[in-house]
C-alpha cells in the first residue's frame, strides 16, 4: 500500500571520492518514476550529497537527538537536518539498538521530535536470531512498534522498515514468506492499535541482505512496500535495480 519506498542506508560508509562516484552512478541510472528514494550518507556527507544527488532522491539523516540542539557534544538536532535541506531521518536502527544501545524510549523522543518538526521518520523495527528462534518474533516486533505508536503525534510522515537483524549484513535474507508474514503482522497491528486508515497507508518496507537477485521476490508479496537496503546500496547499479523492482 502506497507508493513504493526505497532507501539506501549507507551506514558508516564512504569517503568524498567514493560517495562522488556512488552519487553520479546514481545521478546516470534509469529510475523507475513511481518510488520514492531516499539515501542516507553519514553526517558528514550530506552537504557534499546533497548539492550534487538529483532531486530525483531525497536525503536521510541516520540519527538525530532528542530535542532542540544545544550543550550536547557529539549530536546533531533535527533543526541542523533540516538546514541542510534533509527531509528524513532512519531511527531506532537495529545498530543503534544493539550496539549503540538506544532503548525504545530514546528512540521514541527522537520519533516525536523529528515528526512535531515536520521531517519523515524511517522507523526501524526487528528481532535477534534467539528472539525469532524462541518464538518471540512478534512480542519483540510489536513492543518497539508499540513505543513508536505511543510517542508520535501522527502517522502521515512514518515510514516502518522491518529489518530482521539476523538478515542485516550478514547475506541470509528472509525468505518472501518469512518476510510477508511480520509485514501482515504489523499492518494488522497498526490496524488495531491505530487505524485501520494507517494500517492501509502506512508504507511498511524490509531490510537485511536485499540485493540485485532477491529484490524481485520480495517485492511481489502483498505487503512489503520497498526496501531499505545496506551494503547494496552502496552500488550505484545494483540499488538502481532494487529500487526498479517496484511491482
Ligand atoms: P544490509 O542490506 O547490508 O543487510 O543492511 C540492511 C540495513 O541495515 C539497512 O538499514
Amino acid at each position: 500500500s502506497g507508493k513504493f519506498f526505497v532507501g539506501g542506508n549507507w551506514k558508516c560508509n564512504g569517503t568524498k571520492d567514493s560517495l562522488s562516484k556512488l552519487v553520479s552512478d546514481l545521478n546516470s541510472a534509469a529510475l523507475e518514476s513511481d518510488v520514492d528514494i531516499v539515501v542516507a550518507p553519514p553526517f558528514v556527507y550530506i552537504d557534499q550529497v546533497k548539492n550534487s544527488l538529483s532531486d530525483r532522491i531525497e536525503i536521510a539523516a541516520q540519527n538525530c537527538w532528542t530535542g532542540k540542539g544545544g550543550a550536547f557534544t557529539g549530536e546533531i538536532s533535527v533543526e541542523q537536518i533540516k538546514d541542510l535541506d534533509c527531509n528524513w531521518v532512519v531511527l531506532g536502527h537495529s545498530e543503534r539498538r544493539h550496539i549503540i544501545g538506544e532503548d525504545d524510549q530514546f528512540i521514541g523522543k527522537k520519533a516525536a521530535y523529528a515528526l512535531n518538526q515536520n521531517i519523515g521518520v524511517i522507523a526501524c523495527i526487528g528481532e535477534l536470531l534467539e528472539e525469532r528462534e524462541a518464538g518471540k518474533t512478534f512480542d519483540v516486533c510489536f513492543q518497539q512498534l508499540k513505543a513508536f505508536a505511543d510517542a508520535v503525534p501522527s502517522w502521515d510522515k512514518i515510514v516502518i522498515a522491518y529489518e530482521p537483524v539476523w538478515a542485516i549484513g550478514t547475506g541470509k535474507v528472509a525468505t518472501p514468506e518469512q518476510a510477508q508474514e511480520v509485514h501482515a503482522a504489523v499492518r494488522d497491528w497498526l490496524s488495531k492499535n491505530v487505524s485501520a486508515d494507517v494500517a492501509s497507508k502506512t508504507r511498511i518496507i524490509y531490510g537485511g541482505s536485499v540485493n540485485g537477485g532477491n529484490c524481485a521476490e520480495l517485492a511481489k508479496q502483498e505487503d512489503i512496500d520497498g526496501f531499505l537496503v545496506g551494503g547494496a546500496s552502496l552500488k550505484g547499479p545494483e540499488f538502481a535495480t532494487i529500487i526498479n523492482s517496484v511491482s
